[in-house]
């Protein structure tokens, strides 16, 4: 028995060579052919979602057209009757709760009206008294995305800060942003737009942004769609060369790369700075980031030493600097309440975690959301290394819904899918499930790594069973010749 113990021995461990050796082999030639079939189209990952904003459309010359409408002259009146409205006293000020500031809301709200705007006075009481807020609306024209707003602003009072009876003309702090908004009112009015634009002049800035807060707090969700609001706050300054900067915090950096987008596409001719993830909340637009909305300041890059003075006067700005701001705002508001809107694409199946098998039929099925234009296609695409490469199902697929696909030859956990679709405007959307595996069932897998070892050791079982008989047959022959006791 111990010598036949010894060759089954032999006998297995050669059986685990071959079997283990076989199937690396299999495996190897499986991934080897694989490899040539993924041609590298690109690499994509499935990931969180970040705020990306809308798609810039690119240069338009109607837009363009819009951008050049903005005058100097304008926009130097505009600031020049600002800081001579006065008080009671006859001194020079819009601070808030003075006549000054009064005279200026009604000044604003009788301009914004002149342009064939809607304009409304929104009031409010605060803890330092009561104030008003002017607010003017350009209804968007397309029934699906009038809701959709944009809002552009800047605070109307002044202050000075040594003393409250002292003279506070804010030509720059700011004057400067109210010119803007009313140049870009007086443009802006005279197109239609597919969304709505509204033009803000806050109160009570100066003394804790109340005037914002209230406006923000008070927006209901369910009833209206901002999309972000644009702040101007001292814009007319500059020391060295016309200079801005803008600032977003992370989930507004989207208008902050849109800004960027719409100043090279039309050559804006003033050094813009971009402070990403800012946070400066010292204006306006950070009563909107309180209340979770989208929103960015623009500011002078040098700042001002006369503001909050008697100082601060109309003289010491450089117009064309807010000329040629007002005419990126005009492009960036224009651009953004026209904007066509993209497809959408979510995937259905696979959803990841599934478990498909080789050359089965399985079904890929997916929603789609039109944008402004027709989907014209579906892409399809799979990969089988977590998206280091991927292969093509199916291009310009008809938008169906769903698609029988014959999983490919693989043993893979790192399979997704992707679908792309895209409308007739080259706008595109894509969506990328989570992995799911690609296996053979458990009893089939066995087979081909199992089949040609199983043989070897029957024949070599069959061998050595054989030579045993042999050797027993010996044996018999042998004892035949001992004599029986
Ligand atoms: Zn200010």
């Amino acid at each position: 028995m111990r010598n036949r113990c010894n060759k089954l021995f032999v006998i297995l461990f050669v059986f685990f060579i071959l079997s283990s050796t076989f199937s690396m082999m299999t495996v190897n030639f499986l991934s080897i052919e694989d490899e040539t079939e993924i041609s590298l189209i690109e690499s994509l990952e499935a990931g969180e979602q970040i705020n990306e904003g809308p798609l810039f459309s690119g240069y338009d010359p109607v837009i363009h057209q819009m951008m050049n409408e903005t005058e100097d002259s304008n926009i130097y009146d505009y600031i020049d009757t600002l800081q001579n409205f006065e008080n009671e006293d006859g001194i020079r000020t819009r601070r808030d709760g003075t006549l000054g500031f009064e005279k200026a809301v009604n000044w604003t709200s009788h301009k914004l009206n002149s342009f064939g705007l809607d304009v409304f006075r929104q009031n409010f009481t605060y803890s330092k008294g009561e104030s008003s807020n002017v607010i003017a609306e350009l209804s968007g024209s397309d029934p699906r995305l009038e809701d959709e707003t944009y809002i552009i602003g800047a605070h109307l009072d002044s202050i000075n800060s040594d003393e409250e009876n002292k003279s506070a003309p804010g030509a720059d702090d700011n004057g400067s942003g109210i010119a803007l908004i009313l140049e870009a009112a007086r443009i802006l009015s005279q197109y239609e737009f597919n969304r709505t634009i509204r033009f803000a002049a806050w109160g009570a800035e100066e003394l804790g942004l109340h005037g914002s807060s209230h406006y923000a707090s008070n927006i209901d969700p369910t009833e209206e769609d901002i999309r972000g609001k644009f702040n101007y706050d001292m814009v007319g300054y500059e020391e060295d060369g016309l200079a801005i900067t803008h600032h977003a915090n992370t989930q507004s950096n989207w208008m902050l790369d849109y800004k960027s987008k719409v100043a090279k596409s039309y050559d804006i001719d003033i050094n813009f700075t971009y402070e990403y993830d800012s946070n400066l909340t010292a204006s306006d637009h950070s009563s909107f980031w309180n209340e979770g909305y989208d929103a960015t300041l623009s500011i002078e890059t040098e700042f001002n030493p006369h503001y909050h003075s008697e100082e601060d006067t109309v003289d010491k700005l450089t117009i064309p600097q807010i000329t040629k701001l007002t005419s990126h705002a005009v492009g960036t508001i224009a651009h953004l309440a026209e904007e066509e809107e993209p497809p959408s694409v979510e995937l259905e199946t696979p959803k990841g975690g599934e478990s498909w098998e080789p050359h089965s039929e399985e079904g890929i099925t997916w929603h789609t959301k039109k944008g402004s234009r027709n989907i014209t296609g579906i892409d399809l695409k799979y990969t089988l290394d977590n998206g280091s490469s991927w292969t093509n199902i199916g291009t310009n697929l008809n938008d169906t819904g769903s698609y029988l696909w014959t999983v490919p030859e693989s043993h893979t956990n790192e399979a997704k899918i992707q679908i792309i679709v895209y409308d007739d405007h080259e706008m595109s959307a894509h969506d990328i499930s989570g992995s799911f595996t690609i296996e053979k069932d458990e009893d089939e897998k066995e087979i081909p790594g199992f089949t040609f070892p199983v043989m070897i050791f029957g024949v070599l079982l069959a061998l050595i069973l054989h030579s045993d008989e042999q050797l027993s047959k010996k044996q018999n022959f042998f004892e035949t010749l001992v004599p029986t006791r």
